[in-house]
């Protein structure tokens, strides 16, 4: 009895399908950073087979790819010294600079590299000033151990198509930059909602997994992962009586309680409010009470259910990871990316 994750090719095969139809004239850099959004890289073959790129955050995970592929990996952290960069090498990485301390360490190098300029448009995360930018390309293009592969940037507020903030890093990516060199911009917000910020490269991430990355749900993405977990024991209890720790929540009437085998220690969000929805025999529950390490109730007294039955916390027809973010105060990335190894990964068609 535990909690289950299973992981849809068919799923992952179709969103990246759907990506290249909205953007047919872009190479797809597909986003695999953080074990392939917790979906796990050893369960995403249909991404890493079909991707032009994939791009991954830190070394660790450049190595780990590339232990299952021979597609150009792209290296988003950057090197920090001479040993990370001859480790990028080895893995044959494409490697970001984002920061004017990681030019001289690629201009050092001894043999061919790959770079993408990460370029800062208004995020003030990652990458060069205009400034900086400029000094970047005069010490580069110098070099001819180096191809400067693709200039790029990140949006801040993709996921609300109005911001104001999108159109400003956009123009100042068209100011800094020119088709002398390939560019990419979009993450899948973008990807969906401005083809002007296409060029390139997309660099998808959550739409891959079939998750949308605004606040509503896109329904010609299919969800990758599903998460379940079976009914460990049933009760009914009496008004007045309360569900779980801190007695948060007590019955107006007589109950039936499932208690679900998936709690926090696994990954489920401790602050999902009651009311959550549960899918337990292809009906909506709400969730009662404080989620535990191990467990979670569920009302289920308007249906018949058995110990052993299993229930979907998310990625069913009838219920998005997405809905269970809103219902937790986060967000779907935040999710699928925190389950914990506790958690049995299964790949099914
Ligand atoms: C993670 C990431 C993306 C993908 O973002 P999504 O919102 O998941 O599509 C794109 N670009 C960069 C630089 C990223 O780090």
């Amino acid at each position: 009895m535990h909690a289950v994750a299973s992981i849809s090719q068919s799923a992952l095969a179709h969103n990246l399908s759907t990506t290249r139809r909205h953007s047919p004239k872009t190479k797809i850099v597909s986003m695999v950073k953080a074990n392939a959004y917790g979906h796990k890289l050893d369960l995403i073959n249909p991404l890493i087979e079909n991707s032009d790129l994939l791009a991954v955050s830190e070394l660790s995970e450049a190595k780990k790819l590339r232990g299952k592929t021979n597609k150009p990996i792209l290296l988003l952290s950057g090197v920090y010294s001479n040993n990370d960069l001859q480790q990028a090498i080895k893995l044959d990485c494409q490697i970001v600079v984002h920061h004017k301390s990681q030019i001289s360490i690629v201009n050092n190098s001894s043999e061919q590299v790959n770079v993408w300029i990460k370029i800062d448009t208004g995020m003030h995360r990652l990458g060069l000033s205009a400034s900086e930018y400029n000094e970047c390309l005069t010490l580069l293009e110098l070099n001819s151990l180096i191809n400067i592969e693709c200039v790029m940037s990140h949006f801040a507020c993709a996921d609300e198509i109005d911001n104001t903030m999108n159109k400003s890093q956009l123009n100042k990516f068209n100011e800094l930059t020119s088709a002398k060199y390939k560019r990419s911009m979009a993450n899948s917000a973008a990807i969906l909602s401005n083809t002007k910020s296409h060029f390139d490269y997309i660099r998808p991430g959550i739409m891959l997994y079939g998750i949308s990355p605004f606040a509503k749900e896109f329904s010609y993405l299919k969800a990758a992962m599903k998460l379940s977990a079976p009914i460990m024991s049933i009760k009914t209890i009496n008004s007045g009586e309360s569900v779980g720790y801190g007695a948060t929540w007590t019955a107006d009437k007589k109950t039936t309680i499932a208690v679900i085998g998936i709690g926090y220690g696994d990954g489920y969000p401790r602050h999902a409010k009651n009311g959550t929805p549960v899918v337990v025999n292809n009906t909506i529950c709400p969730l009662i009470g404080r989620v535990s390490m191990d467990l979670i109730c569920v009302d289920i007294s308007n249906i018949n259910a058995n110990i052993g039955d299993i229930a979907t916390l998310w990625g069913d027809d009838l219920l998005s990871v997405e809905t269970v973010a809103d219902w937790s105060n986060t967000i779907g990335y935040e999710l699928v990316t925190g389950l914990s190894s506790r958690v049995k990964f299964i790949d099914v068609a």
